[in-house]
């Protein structure tokens, strides 16, 4: 099972890198990077911002419709804009489970939004964690009462930066055991070792 994560061009290709080598070092599940082929829809040109349900629709849309050959993947959509439930509440991030899209907006995790000098450090690992989590409920995790695992759920952006960028041992061993044939792979490689080191004796 692998991962698309659809990039906003207006962020750079350098920080799009950055995000996806570190959500992949946290998350060993192959994942591809593009610009991001969406026709996008549900935006406020007043209120400047999306409207996340209807970017939710548009994404699956995308992956059912669009496409001549159905997307069997998961995928992560990372914008600029602000995202916005219909209430008008913020979101940093949404998915719709049971068809394995989600979105993330980086609007509210730059320093620069909160007055902040500028860090892109920091915005990389609030991207890959937020973006993680949103995989994990694509994964069939739940949110998490570990204030420090990536499924735990941010209610400000002071609890985004006090998670960890892991998932707590417990989320771990119920995504295992959800998708065994992600790991069934380590055993080969453990032979493939062994077979090495019987030649090398
Ligand atoms: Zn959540
Ligand atoms: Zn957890």
């Amino acid at each position: 099972m692998d991962i698309h994560i659809f990039w906003d061009k207006r962020a750079s290709a350098g920080l799009a890198l950055r995000v996806q080598r570190r959500m992949q070092q946290i998350l060993n599940i192959p994942m591809h990077l593009d610009d991001n082929p969406i026709r996008m829809t549900g935006y406020s040109a007043i209120a400047q911002y999306y409207d996340a349900h209807a970017v939710l629709d548009a994404l699956y849309h995308y992956k059912y419709h669009k496409q001549n050959h159905v997307i069997t993947e998961l995928i992560l959509l990372v914008l600029w804009d602000d995202l916005r439930t219909r209430t008008g509440a913020h979101l940093f991030g949404i998915s719709r489970e049971r068809v394995g899209v989600s979105v993330v907006s980086g609007a509210r995790l730059t320093n620069e939004f909160w007055g902040l000098p500028a860090d892109d450090n920091l915005l990389v690992e609030r991207i890959a964690r937020e973006g993680l989590h949103e995989i994990g409920h694509l994964l069939g995790l739940a949110h998490c009462s570990d204030a420090s695992c990536i499924m735990s759920n941010p209610l400000c952006f002071d609890d985004l930066d006090a998670k960890h960028s892991w998932f707590c041992h417990t989320c771990t061993q119920k995504h295992k055991r959800l998708h065994p044939h992600i790991y069934a792979g380590a055993p080969e490689q453990s032979n493939v070792n062994n077979l090495m080191l019987q030649r090398i004796q």
